[in-house]
């Protein structure tokens, strides 16, 4: 199989498929940025993560707090901490995601408790949340899958109606809207995004929490960084003890590097006009396969915007072919494809945890079944596209 090499030349070249599933959107600027701060020696907690910080937080509109963690998981580990969630306290998620999500709830020691999903979005079905509530729930934490955002207007009246914090995993969704509300821009206690390699934007790894809480910023900052109180470190350094830090809680190391920030820092710079290209894609994609025996993506909902993340398709029985067999045949034309996700209680880690048992998840298996994720990336030239839109339409036309 020969590679196609992107005008970066950075990434995908090696991999050996024609069209990989992802490769990272990378130019002169995120490298020069690298060597900059790589120059400057300071290579973490410093000026390219505060500024990092104010451009994403800025680009999200105005009353946001955005905190830089090293990844989402350990940010959504932190944003559940700072809420108080830990023993004894159940947090409802979507059986449809990344083990990342269920996990963070885990590593906080309160119980993930899986819902089912709607199979028209993939997406949590809050009336799945609202059975799935005891006298223990503290917390929903929605994914809003592929980048379309989840039903908030329905998840948020539940949780008011019951006393219920939410998180949002918005690791597919940036730039999202949901209705005209940017996801990470809205009535949620906390939404965390990812910048792992393959995202909408990338800082190689890398996440980021948002709130409107400016006093829920001040913890996440604290817990980020081993529970140290920089406002006592400053005050000290007044009284000159440079040495001086207090510790006053048990935080985490999840902060994000300088050389990190760095990259994010241009990413973000285009992360609209990545957007533009995902969509474009996507449009072409919706074009290209009406009428194949598909199910495509579920549109936003009105004045709502797709990020595009991620283009799952469904087949259908009329498909004549069965998702395994599909992601081959691609696979053999050098069509990298994915499956998101396999539902979480199908891991073994689930299967063996004690509360096993609780729930049934048909609509999750359902979709798992005939699921199968196609390239898209904002790097993925027109010939590549059209690679992949001639390879679906020879197997399913
Ligand atoms: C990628 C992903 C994560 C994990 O993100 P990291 O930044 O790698 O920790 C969590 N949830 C979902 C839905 C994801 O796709």
């Amino acid at each position: 199989m020969t590679a196609v090499m992107d005008r970066t030349g950075v990434k995908g070249a090696a991999s050996g498929w024609v069209v990989p599933f992802a490769r990272p959107d990378l130019g002169e600027e995120e490298i020069a940025a690298v060597a900059r701060c790589l120059r400057s020696g300071w290579l973490t907690n410093g000026p390219m993560v505060a500024r990092f910080e104010a451009d994403f937080a800025r680009f999200l509109g105005p009353g946001v707090h955005a905190v830089a963690t090293s990844a989402n998981t350990t940010g959504l580990e932190i944003a559940l901490q700072a809420l108080g969630l830990g023993p004894g306290d159940e947090v409802i998620t979507s059986v449809n995601t990344f083990i990342a999500t269920a996990l963070a709830i885990a590593h906080v020691g309160a119980m993930p408790v899986l819902a089912d999903i709607d199979p028209a979005t993939l997406m949590i079905d809050p009336a799945a949340v609202e059975a799935a509530i005891t006298s223990a729930t503290r917390a929903i934490l929605p994914v809003h899958i592929a980048g379309l955002a989840c039903d908030l207007g329905a998840l948020d009246a539940i949780a008011r109606r019951h006393g219920l914090k939410v998180v949002e995993d918005a690791a597919h969704a940036f730039p999202a809207r949901w209705r005209t509300r940017m996801i990470g821009n809205g009535t949620s206690d906390a939404t965390v995004f990812s910048f792992y390699a393959s995202k909408t934007i990338t800082t190689g790894e890398g996440g980021m929490v948002t709130t409107r809480d400016p006093e829920l910023a001040r913890r996440l900052r604290l817990l980020r960084l081993h529970g140290i109180d920089k406002d006592a470190f400053a005050r000290d350094r007044e009284t000159a003890r440079p040495w001086a830090y207090d510790v006053v809680e048990a935080g985490r190391k999840a902060n994000m590097p300088d050389i990190a920030a760095a990259i994010g820092i241009e990413q973000l710079k285009k992360a609209a006009a990545f957007h533009e290209r995902r969509s474009a894609i996507a449009r072409r994609y919706d074009e290209a396969f009406a009428g194949l025996p598909l199910v495509l993506p579920a549109q936003p909902a009105p004045g709502g915007r797709h990020a595009w993340h991620l283009y799952i398709v469904r087949l259908t029985r009329q498909a004549g072919i069965d998702r395994d067999t599909f992601i081959a045949r691609l696979a053999e034309q050098g069509i990298q494809c994915s499956v998101h996700f396999i539902p979480l209680h199908r891991h073994t880690y689930w299967r063996r945890r004690p509360d096993a048992d609780r729930g049934r998840f048909p609509h999750a298996e359902a979709a798992f079944e005939c699921s199968a994720t196609l390239p898209l990336f904002s790097a993925m030239s027109d010939a590549e596209v059209d690679l992949v839109i001639a390879a679906v339409r020879r197997l399913l036309a």
